[in-house]
């Protein structure tokens, strides 16, 4: 039975530490933890690891795995831990044992902590590998040789001890480590096509957002050609919602402190707002998200439990403060337009609204060709203290959202503890081109703010029922959604989707006049036409409109001129072909009608 991937990531990363330690006896190690697909281990050479040292450490690495050490566990005292480590110079190991003796955790990153075992004060466990000894929780594999083939040093990075720039500075050394070496190269190939179909790059080559200094970084500002994309994938979102009797709502950007204290996200995210200071001094916060406000809408009159479920969407931007080296293309953003939702309902009505929801989501995602995994975020049975409203209100809505996955004989993940403090909720996972996975839409539950904002219904008793509220964001982040879709799509948007339909190109100066009467006719017929007047030849015309991802151009000369069929190519294609105009419009408007991709 071979050892979960993880393991033997983490202890490719101690064979990597004890490689260095051979060819560098004086060097100091940080922490080692597993990461997404591979691991890394900080190290302190005192002077920088060059690509020759990686391939040296990485040729020890092989010999290690040759010799095949056993990796043997030890508990001992705490002080005895803290001596061993003395003795072997290792200080910031030292430190770290230090840290756990006074205030009862290593924690440096969440990757890597050790704290106190409850069960077992005062110990600690070590772990030798040959010659080669470190504080560590485990598990391990048995031998090296378990580790594989599947592994690779990628890359070195500049880090300080412990994230702080006023301590000492460490060498990251990165790998990637795979069950097998097939998959560790798929994975590489994987990287390179994604590499090459970055949206940052892409969306400046098709002239879809760009940034300006002045504006401030994290700030993307849409052009005509990304503005038109937005609009298209936001009406598709609104055409899902609306036969499910979704209503529009429109809110401020802005509004006072007041809101957010009683919402409880003060207190959780003021670290995240942006503050604005009135002229009469009173404090107000740009939003960073649209539940409250919609609440206060909802709350504004008395409901019956027969006028639920209520819903509301609205896309409009939040902001949220983030530390700008954080900021990167579209991914991370100050500025974030959410295509929110919000449902209102009871917790009998919960599991029907999922399955509407869960609908418009299935649509959404298939018409680009993603496939979706659903992920059952439920609590963590064992921490009952973590989640806020009534258990039975959790059993009840847990229950409802597992039926439905249950019924729909699908795959899905179970994910004990990941629900939300306030409620649990389905997350689900889009697969792209290239085999990447993105978290995407999510059906929240929320039994928090509902009752921090007195949100309820006049039940059949003639009581006061708190209802639930429902999360519903389909895109999520417009923009994060879009740095998704280019590189899904490699910026060769399907056509109903582009931003520039029909690329018409005049072979000569003369037939301008009638290029521009035909991108005119078509555009009445309602297509995204432009014409390439510019004085390249035809052939660069031709390659440049492949470059703009234009899937279809219209080259038109004396034979078009003259009434003849029009000259069609299809993006991608080498060959041209002869189309009379209605059947290439007809053709046209039908793609688009049932967005064909
Ligand atoms: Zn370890
Ligand atoms: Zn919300």
């Amino acid at each position: 039975m071979p050892q979960p991937i993880e393991t033997r990531r983490h202890s490719a990363a101690h064979v990597m530490a004890a490689a260095v330690k051979r060819l560098f006896p004086e060097a100091k190690l940080g922490v080692g933890p597993v990461i997404e697909n591979g691991f890394y281990y900080d190290i302190d050479i005192s002077r920088p690891v060059t690509n020759d040292d990686v391939k040296a450490i990485t040729k020890e690495m092989r010999k290690i795995l040759k010799e095949n050490p056993a990796f043997t566990r030890m508990d001992i005292s705490l002080d005895e831990a803290i001596k061993l480590f003395q003795d072997l110079g290792q200080t910031y190991k030292v430190e770290l044992l230090n840290d756990l003796k006074t205030k009862g955790t290593t924690k440096v990153s969440a990757e890597e902590a050790q704290d106190v075992d409850p069960q077992n004060v005062g110990m600690v466990s070590i772990y030798r590998t040959g010659e080669f000894t470190d504080l560590c929780r485990g598990p391990h594999v048995t031998e090296a040789k378990e580790i594989g083939d599947g592994w690779k040093l990628t890359k070195i990075a500049g880090v300080y001890w412990r994230g702080k720039d006023t301590n000492p500075q460490m060498q990251r050394i990165y790998g990637l480590c795979f069950d097998t070496a097939a998959e560790l190269e798929a994975y590489e190939v994987m990287m390179a096509e994604a590499e090459k179909r970055d949206h940052r790059k892409l969306g400046k080559e098709l002239g879809l957002f760009v940034f300006s200094e002045l504006v401030g970084p994290g700030l993307p500002l849409w052009t005509p050609r990304g503005t038109t994309v937005r609009e298209l994938l936001n009406d598709f979102v609104w055409q899902l919602r609306k036969p499910y009797g979704y209503e529009r709502v429109t809110i401020p950007h802005i509004t006072k402190k007041d809101l957010y204290e009683t919402s409880g996200h003060w207190a959780k995210y003021a670290e995240d707002l942006f503050k604005i200071k009135t002229r009469e001094d009173h404090l107000y916060a740009m939003k960073p998200m649209n539940c409250p406000h919609h609440t206060q809408i909802y709350a504004s009159e008395q409901r019956s439990y027969r006028q639920l479920p209520i819903r509301y969407a609205e896309t409009t931007m939040v902001y949220r403060d983030e530390q700008s080296g954080e900021l990167s293309g579209l991914s991370r953003v100050l500025s974030i337009t959410q295509d929110d939702a919000h449902v209102f309902c009871r917790v009998s009505q919960v599991r029907d609204e999922a399955e509407k929801v869960w609908d418009i989501i299935q649509r959404f995602y298939n018409a680009f060709g993603f496939t979706l995994t659903p992920r059952f975020s439920r609590r963590d049975m064992a921490k009952p203290e973590k989640y806020q409203g009534s258990a039975e209100d959790w059993d009840k809505a847990e229950a409802s959202l597992k039926g439905m996955l249950e019924e729909k004989k699908i795959n899905w993940v179970d994910g004990p503890g990941e629900a939300a403090f306030y409620g649990p909720k389905i997350d689900f996972m889009a697969k792209d081109s290239i085999g990447r996975t993105w978290q995407v839409a999510t059906i929240q539950l929320d039994f928090t703010q509902p009752k921090n904002l007195d949100v309820f219904c006049i039940n059949e008793a003639g009581e006061r029922e708190q209802v639930v509220m429902i999360h519903c964001a389909i895109m999520g982040s417009i923009e994060r959604f879009m740095s998704v879709l280019i590189e899904h799509y490699a910026g060769a948007f399907p056509l109903w989707l582009s931003p520039v339909q029909v690329m018409i190109l005049p072979v000569a100066d003369r037939h301008n006049d009638f290029a521009f009467a035909l991108a005119k006719e078509l555009k009445e017929r309602g297509l995204r036409v432009e014409v390439d007047d510019s004085t390249e030849s035809v052939g660069k015309k031709i390659r440049n409109a492949e470059k703009g991802k234009a899937p279809r151009m219209l080259v038109v000369g004396d034979k078009e001129m003259e009434g003849g069929p029009l000259t069609v190519r299809v993006r991608g294609e080498a060959d041209q072909k002869s189309l009379p105009k209605e059947a290439f419009i007809a053709e046209c408007l039908k793609m688009v009608e049932e967005k064909a991709t």
